[in-house]
């Protein structure tokens, strides 16, 4: 690796038994950033955290070196802010909520989420507005008094099943629709973006992608990225994550993604399926930086 360059890079670990053990789990496999979710992502309901547990968690970020700027959460699969049922949406509403309230009561700074679908209920244009006023209630409904307070992170999709955010233009206007953009922010996964139709396996398709991220919602509102090969072809819309240099983008792909000093900084996440993997995969990308 050059010299001067901050790379962080981790994955999504495991925070089975609290989420007090995501750090540790982390540091194991050698990672200088991580992504976890602060609960069971499968259920709309959990108990709050305890002291004891909220402790723990700044005590295990502090052993083993971790900043907030190097955690990116991810909220739970449940969530769709889109939803055109009534139910799902409200508890949509409340699941962020209480993740971002989580997010805080960690000292953490990002809550990484997926924009949402209406399902074809709704145009595009209105479905993002839907998921602007829900992003808006959330935000409404937690206190975050720091000086910097904790953004939620918009996902891009591969958008399948009508999902907001296969498009960088889609995320704009979500950011635009609602009535606190400086509370905003976006993650790129690299997966979603060559499933949408981003051609990332060239020098030319990734810079062609950066700039369409600029244009439209600003590279400043990168907050991370997650970094997964993908099993689809390029534009199939297919949300399949593959090992890094075993899917259609392929090693010199991630090579190039490697190699770009934008993305010094940011939390870099591997979402790939084997955990086993990890710590070859994190090894190699960042011999490949450089
Ligand atoms: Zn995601
Ligand atoms: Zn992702």
């Amino acid at each position: 690796m050059a010299t001067g360059r901050t790379i962080t890079i981790g994955a999504h670990v495991s925070a089975a038994g609290g989420v007090q053990n995501a750090p540790a789990n982390a540091a194991a496999i050698g990672a200088t950033a991580f992504a976890l979710f602060t609960r069971n992502q499968r259920q709309w309901a959990a108990k709050p955290y305890t002291e004891e547990t909220v402790s723990a968690f700044h005590e295990a970020m502090k052993n083993a070196g971790y900043s907030r700027d190097n955690v990116l959460p991810h909220a739970g699969y449940l969530i769709n802010l889109g939803s055109p049922d009534e139910e799902v949406r409200h508890k949509s509403i409340g699941g962020l909520a209480d993740e971002l309230g989580r997010t805080v009561t960690l000292g953490l700074g990002l809550l990484n989420f997926h924009p949402g679908t209406s399902k074809g209920t709704l145009d595009e244009e209105d479905t993002c507005r839907r998921i602007a006023r829900g992003i808006d209630e959330v935000l409404e409904r937690v206190r975050d008094d720091r000086d910097d307070p904790a953004l939620l992170v918009l996902e891009n999709t591969a958008g399948q099943g009508n999902n907001m955010g296969a498009t960088f233009d889609q995320l704009a206007r979500i950011i635009a629709a609602g009535t606190h953009p400086e509370r905003l922010a976006v993650c790129v996964d690299t997966c979603h973006a060559f499933a949408a139709g981003f051609d990332i396996r060239t020098a030319a398709g990734w810079d062609a992608m950066m700039d369409e991220l600029d244009r439209a919602v600003g590279l400043e509102r990168l907050a991370g990225v997650h970094l997964n090969d993908s099993l689809g072809e390029l534009g199939g819309r297919k949300d399949r994550h593959r090992h890094i240099g075993e899917g259609e983008i392929g090693l010199e792909g991630f090579r190039r993604i490697m190699n770009d000093t934008r993305l010094d900084g940011l939390p870099l996440v591997l979402e790939t399926p084997d955990e086993e993997r990890w710590e070859a995969e994190i090894r190699l990308l960042l011999e490949m930086a450089g």
